[in-house]
């Protein structure tokens, strides 16, 4: 059995910069660290491999760069790493993101289990998983919240529906994503990465992909067209009502409406 772990490099700052003009993030020289709820999914990998005897795999796309998250997938559990890696991937919006990782999934191959996150603490749309099921034509199960069961067949899982928790079972090939308080995720294990020194990573380019059709790749590829990205202005102006009650209440009710908090009383 294979599980696929797709990990994403993200910033491990709030402080990222946006290029004015292309509106695209600046990763570069910002510390970067494994999307939290990728951790967890490491973790719900590792438990279902000691039942099951499945290997893991870590899959990432990004720059070079994004070596670094697939040693530390190695120090959680990792048997191999695959980074997918060209520049026609740049730019990608989330359905060209879910359609290139899908497609690298197939080249694997053989995959039983892919897991992902319930979202990034970055582009955080919560969409690739479920768009990646779409694209390889196998059910998922999104938001899931404990692996209550698991099996050579399938899984059963408590999944959140916002405000009712349902239990599901699902077979594979399925893909899941998790919520981040479903495992406290495992510190990395230093025996671990010294053990991967000499594990390959797997480099995947566009090339190297069999049949991907390069019309739904990268920044072309991306039928999502963003007008503007910027970082919210924060106001700590403050303002301080006198006088007696009455006359602060009438001016906070004012001061309410005007900023549209408030209805105007009927
Ligand atoms: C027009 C446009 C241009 C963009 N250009 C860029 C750009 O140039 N550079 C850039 O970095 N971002 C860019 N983005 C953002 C990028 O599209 C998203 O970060 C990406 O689609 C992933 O979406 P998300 O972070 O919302 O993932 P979510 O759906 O929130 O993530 C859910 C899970 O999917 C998996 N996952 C998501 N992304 C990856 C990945 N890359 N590798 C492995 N697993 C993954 C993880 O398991 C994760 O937990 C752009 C977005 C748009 C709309």
């Amino acid at each position: 059995m294979n599980i696929v772990v797709c990990v994403k490099q993200v910033p491990a700052t709030q402080k990222v910069d946006v290029d004015p003009v292309t509106g695209v993030l600046l990763r570069n020289g910002i510390d970067t660290k494994m999307n939290p709820f990728d951790l967890v999914a490491m973790e719900a990998a590792k438990r279902i491999a000691d039942k099951t005897g499945a290997k893991i795999h870590a899959l990432t796309m990004g720059p070079n760069s994004a070596i670094e998250v697939l040693k530390e997938s190695f120090a959680l559990g990792a048997d191999e790493g695959w980074l997918l890696s060209d520049r026609k991937f740049a730019g990608a919006d989330v359905l060209a993101t879910a359609y290139s990782l899908a497609s690298a999934i197939k080249a694997i191959g053989d995959v039983d289990l892919i897991i992902c996150g319930k979202q990034t603490t970055d582009g955080d749309t919560a969409q690739v998983g479920p768009e990646m099921a779409e694209v390889l034509g196998i059910p998922h199960i999104s938001w899931a919240l404990e692996l209550e069961e698991i099996d050579d067949k399938g899984l059963i899982l408590r999944q959140d529906l916002t405000t009712k928790d349902a239990i599901v079972r699902i077979d594979y090939p399925c893909l899941i994503t998790v919520e981040k308080t479903m495992y406290q995720p495992d510190l990395p294990s230093y025996r671990l990465l010294k053990a991967s020194k000499d594990k390959k990573i797997h480099t995947l380019t566009a090339s190297d992909i069999d049949g991907l059709d390069h019309t739904r790749i990268g920044l072309d590829g991306s039928p999502t067209q963003v007008e503007k990205i910027f970082a919210p202005s924060s106001n700590t102006e403050t303002q301080v009502l006198e006088g007696d009650i009455d006359t602060v209440s009438d001016e906070l009710y004012a001061i309410l409406k005007k900023t549209k908090l408030i209805k105007e009383e009927a």
